[in-house]
């Protein structure tokens, strides 16, 4: 029976045979691959993935696109979880993951920070995301689409747009034009902030007033903080400081003792 598209779970399938091939080569899987997809739908990547590997695990949320995957895949190469993708504990399904999507849109940004938290485990991400979105991840300071996004994510990935797709290679048409990005973990030796929870902290606080000198924005922290030393101009908007600089300061907010870690 033909599937009914949900548009509470953003469902928007695949059907563009180049695109999908393009996206396949991208992500380049190899046999071995411990390969996890989230949102695999109606299986547009889902099958020319598990041409190329052993085995591969995906995770979605519709029961009844759940149920079409466990009937049409042996259960020695699909392993289905049928869960909301932002309750998965990723990291506890192995190291060296590599995962990959077409992703529900409507969940983007939470679903980036939730998988944050097992970047240690996973290899590489590929994912298909609106473009506006893989804009803002790899934006550069000092350009409009730079912000909290695109710090957070920088301090954890080196990320690269791989090519945007059309709304015409979806059934049904999204009303945004997407693009694909590749996200690789940076290494363990990466310069990281004493705390990470201090660090979200800061760079929520900046964003959170773009275009006010931090000075203004970070106002009671701001008696605290010797900019000279920072090596960060005085008059400088949170759109304008590097990701170095966002872990400087917040470096030496913890040790000016404002910040707990
Ligand atoms: N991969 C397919 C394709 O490219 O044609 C489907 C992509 S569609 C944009 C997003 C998929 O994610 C749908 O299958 C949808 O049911 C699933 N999905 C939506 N929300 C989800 C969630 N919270 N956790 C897991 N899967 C989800």
């Amino acid at each position: 029976m033909a599937h009914q598209a949900r548009k509470r779970f953003g469902q928007h399938f695949l059907t563009d045979e180049g695109v999908i091939d393009a996206i396949v080569r991208g992500i380049d899987p190899r046999r071995d691959d411990k390969m996890i997809e989230i949102g695999p739908g109606l299986s547009a990547l889902t099958g020319p993935l598990l041409n190329a590997l052993d085995h591969l695990t995906v995770v979605e949320i519709d029961r009844d696109l759940a149920a079409r995957l466990r009937s049409s895949h042996s259960p020695k190469r699909l392993t289905v979880i049928e869960q909301d993708a932002l309750t998965v504990d990723f990291s506890a399904l192995g190291n060296g993951l590599r995962i990959v999507g077409n992703l529900p849109y409507n969940i983007s940004s939470p679903l980036l920070f939730h998988l944050m938290s097992s970047a240690e485990q996973v290899r590489d991400q590929h994912f298909m995301l609106q473009r506006e979105v893989i804009d803002r991840m790899v934006a550069q300071p000092s350009s409009a689409d730079y912000g909290r996004l695109s710090v957070m994510l920088q301090s954890r990935y080196r990320m690269v747009k791989l090519f945007d797709v059309d709304p015409e290679s979806f059934d049904p048409p999204p009303r945004v034009v997407s693009a694909v990005v590749r996200m690789v973990p940076l290494p363990e030796t990466r310069h990281k902030p004493a705390s990470a929870k201090a660090f979200e902290q800061v760079v929520a606080r900046a964003f959170a007033q773009r275009r006010k000198m931090l000075r203004r924005g970070l106002a009671d922290w701001t008696p605290s903080i010797d900019w000279d030393a920072l090596g960060i101009p005085a008059t400088a908007r949170a759109e304008e400081l590097s990701v170095e600089q966002f872990i400087l300061l917040t470096d030496h907010l913890l040790d000016k003792g404002v910040l707990a870690g």
